[in-house]
């Protein structure tokens, strides 16, 4: 197999090489009219090969061993093919989206909530006080007592 040595980089690729990329692979076999339902599936069927690859092991385990990371990387591939497909049948400009959406998460996740000075405990509940706001409840949030409930507990 003819591998090539090296000639994208996360530094100076962009999103639109890729896709340029992905449509010459996909237009020289004939694959350009696929339902968007079944690119959306196999991006999560990718995904799940990825997480795959660390069933029953740490993350510690799977970062010092070079075999999983280098078949992580190949699924990292796939679900990048796949995202990337499907942002081009979709019309979607990836870079635009992520763009939008990484302003909605400084709003959803405000830096005055969410310091670095915060403890893991502090900052996971406000994560779940987020998410039990917006999806109507979260399993494991804990609501602040009020003062009178601090009091009955004494
Ligand atoms: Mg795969």
């Amino acid at each position: 197999m003819n591998i090539p040595n090296n000639s994208l980089n996360d530094k100076t690729t962009t999103i639109a090489d890729l896709k340029k990329r992905i449509q010459a692979f996909r237009t020289k076999r004939g694959w350009t009219k696929e339902d968007p339902k079944d690119l959306a599936l196999s991006l999560i069927l990718e995904a799940s090969e990825l997480l795959e690859h660390f069933q029953w092991l740490t993350g510690d385990e799977v970062v010092h061993n070079t075999k999983i990371r280098e078949a992580i990387s190949e699924e990292m591939s796939d679900v990048l093919w796949w995202l990337i497909n499907l942002g081009t049948r979709l019309d979607i400009d990836i870079a635009s989206a992520f763009e939008q959406k990484l302003a909605k998460n400084s709003v959803k996740y405000p830096e005055k909530l969410f310091s670095p000075t915060m403890t893991e405990k502090e900052q996971t509940h406000e994560y779940y006080k987020i998410k039990a706001a917006t999806r109507g409840g979260h399993p494991l949030y804990e609501p602040e007592k009020t003062r009178s409930e601090n009091l009955e507990e004494k």
